[in-house]
């Protein structure tokens, strides 16, 4: 198998965007991104071409997607403070869309760089 490298890649996963992510490929694999912190390193590491999960998971367990939204909107009703979490690896207009909810229901926003 062949190791390809890309210089300057762009990483998208936290929002800072960094654009200077040299990554080694093997195959369908990442296996080296360097210059990335731990984050966007595990980001880039466990990303594939591949299709590695269902649409939705309920419980951690396969579901279709509208059976998934009714689970997640009872969740966000019976919540006393319900929190809209993550965030990363979606579109601007999915963010602005999370934003609005967390609003309709009185809720909070974060996402995962607080950890
Ligand atoms: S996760 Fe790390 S490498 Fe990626 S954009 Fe954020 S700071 Fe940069």
């Amino acid at each position: 198998m062949s190791l390809n490298v890309v210089k300057d890649a762009t990483c998208t996963f936290c929002g800072c965007v960094c654009d200077d992510i040299e990554l080694h490929t093997e195959g369908d694999r990442i296996v080296k991104a360097k210059n990335a912190c731990s984050l966007g390193d595990a980001w880039f590491k466990n990303h594939t071409a591949e299709r590695l999960f269902p649409d939705a998971l309920i419980d951690g367990k396969p579901a279709t997607l509208d059976s998934a939204v009714k689970a997640a909107a009872d969740f966000l009703y019976d919540a006393n403070m319900p929190l809209v979490y993550g965030l990363s690896n979606i579109t601007c207009e999915a963010q602005r869309e999370a934003v609005a909810l967390a609003e309709m229901i009185g809720g909070v926003v974060d996402s995962h760089t607080s950890l």
